[in-house]
């Protein structure tokens, strides 16, 4: 299927229908043109054509009246009796000299026929034919008409038609006298006016349908006889043209033209020439022309869609590579690069700005990539960084910043475990609660940084004395708490003798000794919560503060 939305495609549709249109227009211009002039000129020939016959019937009858006219004006026929054998050879020799004189003779002032030429009809009594009844008056010429005495004594020309004639009648007179002496007449066959169109007529008019008509003046028919009922004439339309367009009744348009016949006979006849042509016919010759036009137009045509299709692919083949390109961008290719393999200006440009729009959009996609690796490195480090002191943060939860001990919110945590386990399990724990000694007195003798000092001291000494599964933590100042699990009071007092001593030991400051003193309980089963062991703890510490400090109470449960 055809692809509307190429462009390419619309180009070649809208020049193919361009084409088509134009050839359309001319062909029908054209034929159009040629058939108004084809129309005029074959009009223009069947009007000549209609005049040369009119010319020539004219001239026929004309003639034959003056010949009769001669006769009976000549000195011979005015003057001689007509029974002479001379007259009679006069006439036989006048009819031999026409072919188309079927009869001719002279009738006595009363009607019986005197001489006739091969004695035809010699003595018969023509007084009630109008030729006669005319001719002794003037010079008369009788209209078409189908022979009444002469049909059966004479051997007719066409065969195929019954005898017509016209007639053509004079008065004789005396040339004395100029009494009437009789009425010399002719009647001449009418497939005369057969003989008339042969020599008239064209030769290819038959198989150009061109038909000839000749009509009397009350539009009768008289030629050719085949027609006469047939064909009805039409009216005449050429008052102001020389033809006009009828369709005769017939259902088919005839080129018809009309022209009627004057000749300078003393009676006229009022006769037509009608011409007509199957205007199909007569514009034969213009289809065929159109037909060429068009034939020529279809193969201007294919040659404007080759020309449009090689024009279009010229355009659309440099967009089409652009779009294939930008395409290859869209797919991540960084190394594309625009060209425009043609000579339009336009493409060019738009080839260059893709060039430089893809240069600019590539260079700002590394920017930003080399931005996002920036930032996620920094991210990277700031979620390190956030760690460290997420865990620096635990630790501060958990351990006292001085000594690197538990603090007192770990050692509630832990203490809180070990009452459950106790409850749930009956281990027991112990606890040790120590207090260093004056320790107000150091800060004071030797300065609050020689105290952190001995805190931290103690707190080493502390650690390293208990077993890694003992809890070590900083209760609070001067005061340590150590966590014994699965340690009975026993085992306690033992281990805080042992500290105590190797405390007092220590030279911790120099001549100065530092001691501490140790209160010591172990959980009871009697106790409600954790704290309780820790209160024994405390009033045993205080008691070993009362009792002189530096020792190890340990309240017996
Ligand atoms: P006693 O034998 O009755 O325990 O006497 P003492 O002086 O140790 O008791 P007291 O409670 O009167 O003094 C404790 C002193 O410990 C008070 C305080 O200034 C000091 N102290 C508490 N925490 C710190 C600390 O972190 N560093 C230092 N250098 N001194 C501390
Ligand atoms: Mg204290
Ligand atoms: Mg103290």
């Amino acid at each position: 299927m055809l692809n509307i939305d190429s462009f390419r495609n619309r180009l070649l549709i809208l020049f193919a229908g361009l084409a088509f249109i134009l050839g359309l227009c001319i062909t029908l211009y054209i034929g159009y043109k040629a058939s108004a002039q084809m129309t005029a000129a074959s009009a223009q020939t069947l009007n000549l054509v209609a005049k040369g016959i009119s010319t020539t019937l004219a001239n026929s009858l004309t003639e034959r009246e003056r010949e009769m006219l001669l006769l009976s004006e000549s000195p011979f026929f005015m003057e001689t009796d007509f029974k002479d054998e001379q007259i009679q050879l006069k006439l036989d020799q006048v009819k031999q000299s026409y072919k188309y004189y079927a009869w001719l003779g002279i009738a006595n002032p009363q009607g019986e026929v005197t001489v006739a030429a091969d004695g035809m009809l010699q003595g018969a009594d023509v007084s009630s034919r109008p030729w006669f009844k005319e001719g002794l008056k003037r010079v008369y010429l009788g209209d078409v008409h189908e022979a009444v005495l002469l049909a059966k004594k004479l051997k007719a020309i066409n065969p195929n038609e019954p005898m017509r004639f016209i007639d053509f009648a004079t008065p004789i007179y005396d040339a004395k006298s100029k009494q009437l002496r009789g009425v010399l007449a002719a009647h001449a066959d009418w497939s005369w006016a057969s003989q008339v169109m042969q020599s008239a007529l064209p030769e290819d008019a038959a198989e150009k349908g061109i038909e000839v008509f000749i009509a009397n003046s009350k539009s009768e028919i008289l030629y050719p006889y085949k027609s006469i009922g047939q064909v009805t004439l039409p009216e005449n339309k050429t008052a102001s043209k020389t033809y006009f367009i009828d369709d005769w009744h017939e259902g088919v348009d005839y080129l018809t033209t009309d022209v009627p016949v004057i000749s300078d006979t003393k009676m006229s006849l009022g006769w037509h020439v009608i011409i007509r042509q199957p205007v199909s016919a007569a514009l034969a010759n213009v289809r065929a022309t159109q037909k060429q036009i068009a034939l020529i137009g279809f193969v201007v045509a294919l040659f404007m869609l080759i020309i449009t299709y090689r024009l279009a692919n010229r355009f659309s083949r440099p967009i089409e590579e652009l779009a294939q390109r930008a395409y290859s961008v869209e797919r991540g290719q960084d190394d594309v690069h625009f060209e425009a393999k043609t000579s339009i200006r336009e493409i060019q440009g738009l080839s260059r700005s893709l060039n430089s729009m893809t240069t600019t959009l590539l260079s700002q996609k590394h920017q930003l990539q080399e931005a996002n690796t920036t930032l996620e490195q920094k991210v990277q480090e700031r979620t390190a960084a956030l760690k460290e002191a997420n865990l620096e943060l635990e630790k501060l939860a958990h351990y006292d910043g001085l000594t690197g001990l538990h603090n007192r919110r770990a050692f509630n945590d832990y203490q809180a475990y070990l009452f459950e386990q106790f409850q749930r399990q009956q281990q027991p724990y112990a606890i040790l609660l120590m207090d260093v000694d004056f320790f107000k007195k150091v800060n004071d003798s030797f300065g609050h940084e020689m105290g952190d000092h001995v805190l931290q001291s103690v707190a080493s000494l502390l650690a390293a004395e208990v077993r890694s599964t003992d809890f070590v933590a900083r209760f609070g100042g001067e005061e340590f708490i150590v966590l014994l699990p699965v340690t009975a009071l026993d085992g306690a007092l033992l281990l805080a003798e042992k500290i105590r001593c190797r405390i007092e030991n220590e030279k911790i400051i120099e001549h100065y000794a530092i001691t501490v003193s140790i209160g010591v309980s172990a959980v009871l089963p009697a106790d409600q919560t954790a704290n309780e062991a820790i209160r024994r703890a405390d009033q045993n510490l205080y008691r070993a503060k009362e009792q002189g400090r530096n020792r190890v109470v340990a309240s017996k449960e």
